[in-house]
């Protein structure tokens, strides 16, 4: 059983996919026991990200136990139960080495496997995903990471992505002590962005979005202010005025490529003559941040979203952080976070629903329906 992709907005629950092979002995096989959607399946729900092909099993956060071994895995054993970082990285090239796990290099396929994402479209190396009960994980001794006694498997799984990604969100933005954060999109990634901003010593923390039971819940879950952008009227001179008119010192961008064009509709009135989305939020972010200020942006755009005011990241001298979140990297830190708690993940966890109801699960996060902030799929083993 796996979720099957037949077309922008069309997921359904496929009962006959086969079993995953070992194709590398670096590889392994892993029944998974927790996969959640995310934001970033959303892209390719949409239709939005060049090359997702029909028949594709979508699902990159993911944990499971380990079925069946490559013969070169050694950090692993069959029954160890692991998350799975989203990265699919090498782990040797220079910018592994480097613990850029987001940007490994390689890119030979007949060596080892390329660089890439789980369930991530042929553009991220036409990986199935975790959405599936079961799962090929290549380089297996590089990220898949062992859950430590005690913790929460919904803790867990929210560690091979919405968590480092939120976190290193923060961490780009540089905060100093006391700065004033914006989060733009109360998401899972902008929510873990708002609660990982206080960790760096944010002094005031920001949220905005326009669904009001996303703000209600960073409110109370990140301990923040949140504002719904439909009722400030210029998103931009409210920041400015809330900042005594410099801007804030760091602004996040945890929306990416609205491909609805939701927030530039609700503010023009009308639809955007762009097709592709709009990145309404990042203008939102440069043209708010202080002089000088950092804008960090982990919202994932396609190649059509990147109309954006560079005029004014030169005049005002902005820095702009991006990347994909490094998981691995920062899985030690966020580890010892939830253990201590520090960071509580699953409070975000909204919707269980077993893998076959795939469908149902794209559809209530796609339509930000019945309070959804978190699905998770569970497979029926
Ligand atoms: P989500 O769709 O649940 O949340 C996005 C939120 O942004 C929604 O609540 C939406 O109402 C809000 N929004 C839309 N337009 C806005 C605007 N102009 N201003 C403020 N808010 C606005 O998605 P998510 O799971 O939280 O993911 C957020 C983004 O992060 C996505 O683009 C996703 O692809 C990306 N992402 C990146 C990484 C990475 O490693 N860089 C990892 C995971 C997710
Ligand atoms: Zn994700």
């Amino acid at each position: 059983l796996a979720m099957n992709f037949r077309g922008p907005f069309r997921v359904r629950a496929d009962r006959n996919r086969p079993y995953p092979e070992i194709k590398h002995p670096q590889d392994a096989i892993v029944r998974v026991t927790r996969s959640c959607i995310c934001g970033s399946d959303l892209h390719l729900y949409h239709g939005l990200v060049p090359d997702t092909r029909v028949g594709m099993t979508f699902g990159h956060e993911f944990t499971g136990v380990v079925e069946e071994l490559g013969s070169a895995v050694t950090n692993l054993k069959v029954g160890d139960h692991v998350m799975v970082p989203f990265n699919i990285a090498c782990g040797a090239c220079p910018f592994c080495q480097q613990q850029l796990f987001g940007n490994c290099h390689e890119s030979n396929p007949q060596a080892t496997a390329v660089a890439g994402i789980y369930g991530y479209s042929h553009t991220a190396g036409g990986y199935d995903g975790g959405q599936a009960e079961y799962v090929r994980v290549p380089y297996a001794n590089v990220g898949p990471t062992i859950i430590p006694q005690g913790m929460d498997l919904d803790d867990a799984v929210l560690l091979t992505d919405v968590v480092p990604t939120g976190y290193q969100a923060a961490e780009m933005g540089g905060i100093q002590k006391g700065d004033t954060v914006v989060v733009f999109g109360a998401g899972p990634v902008g929510i873990m962005a708002a609660k990982c901003a206080w960790l760096f010593g944010a002094g005031r923390v920001i949220v905005i979005d326009h669904i009001d039971y996303r703000l209600e819940f960073v409110r109370n879950y990140a301990q923040c202010e949140a504002y719904n952008f439909k009722e400030l009227g210029d998103v931009v001179v409210f920041l400015k005025k809330t900042t005594g008119w410099f801007g804030a010192d760091v602004c996040i961008d945890a929306v990416g490529c609205d491909a609805a064009g939701d927030a530039f509709q609700s503010l023009v009135g009308r639809k955007l003559p762009l097709t592709g989305g709009s990145a309404t939020a990042l203008h939102w972010a440069i043209n708010s941040v202080k002089k000088g200020g950092i804008v960090s942006i982990v919202g994932v755009y396609g190649p059509l979203d990147t109309l954006v005011p560079i005029g004014n990241v030169v005049n005002k001298g902005i820095t702009i952080r991006a990347n994909q979140a490094s998981v691995k990297r920062l899985l030690p830190t966020l580890i010892d976070h939830v253990m201590s708690g520090r960071l509580n993940p699953k409070a975000i966890i909204s919707h269980r629903l077993p893998l076959e109801e795939v469908a149902e699960g794209y559809h209530i996060f796609s339509a930000k329906r019945d309070n959804c902030i978190k699905p998770v799929l569970i497979p029926p083993h």
